[in-house]
């Protein structure tokens, strides 16, 4: 299999607490972003020399402590469990990382998000019937030119998969509600892939050229 022969290939995980944070996920079934997904994330920040990073759904703090490994920059997280918010703290001090990544223990539906500064990168990897939700209301803390990637759009491949179970299939049909939500917004230039559990990169456009552009049509 292509995936297999790759992954023989790519280089592989080194950083013992990372490593020891997916087998942590494994046992106790946290989602964590898979192997390909923080690749290209951590080399998109490094493309677009992101410096600032929103991250919606913190979990045990793996994304998070990726990104913080692997590039100068600095996170704001937000995670609404108890249980998990606490696993992350305990993991980005065992990292060492608390100046860089800062959790915030709240609903993000919730917050007030007009009290945040604004990020080169929001990443949304939380509840997955809420991504339009979570889109609308960070996109307005994104710099311009800023990316917002959005996680875990083709669900386990349950996009194109017949389902009987309502709430699934409720559940589902959201993503891809989604998926064509995202791939219309004019702000930005937006594809999705199929890496990892399925992935939109949204590029927000230029604000001001945009104005002008549309000055000139008036
Ligand atoms: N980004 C993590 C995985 C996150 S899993 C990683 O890849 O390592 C999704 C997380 O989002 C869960 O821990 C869940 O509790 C959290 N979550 C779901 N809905 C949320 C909301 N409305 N506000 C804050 N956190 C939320
Ligand atoms: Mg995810």
């Amino acid at each position: 299999m292509i995936k297999e022969y790759l992954n023989n290939i790519n280089n592989k995980e080194t950083n013992k607490l990372l490593v020891s944070l997916k087998s942590y996920a494994i046992e106790h079934n946290v989602p964590i972003i898979t192997d390909d997904g923080i690749n290209f994330i951590n080399q998109m920040i490094k493309i677009k020399q992101v410096k600032s990073i929103l991250e919606i759904g913190t979990a045990i703090g793996y994304s998070s402590l990726s990104m913080a490994l692997n590039s100068d920059v600095v996170i704001t997280s937000i995670e609404r469990d108890e249980v998990m918010y606490k696993e992350a703290i305990k993991n980005i001090k065992i990292a060492k990382l608390e100046e860089k990544i800062n959790v915030i223990f709240e609903d993000a539906l919730e917050l007030d998000e007009s009290n945040l500064s604004k990020f080169d990168l929001i990443f949304i990897d939380a509840a997955k019937a809420q991504s339009i939700k979570f889109f609308n209301k960070y996109k307005t803390r994104l710099n311009d030119r800023g990316l917002i990637i959005t996680d875990n759009l083709l669900f386990h491949d349950l996009v194109v998969t017949p389902i009987r179970d309502k709430n699934l299939k409720q559940l589902v049909k959201k993503i891809d509600n989604f998926n064509n939500f995202v791939v219309e917004q004019k702000e930005f230039d937006t594809y999705i892939y199929s890496i990892g559990d399925g992935m939109s990169l949204s590029i927000k456009k230029d604000v001001m050229k945009w104005k002008s552009l549309s000055l000139h049509l008036d």
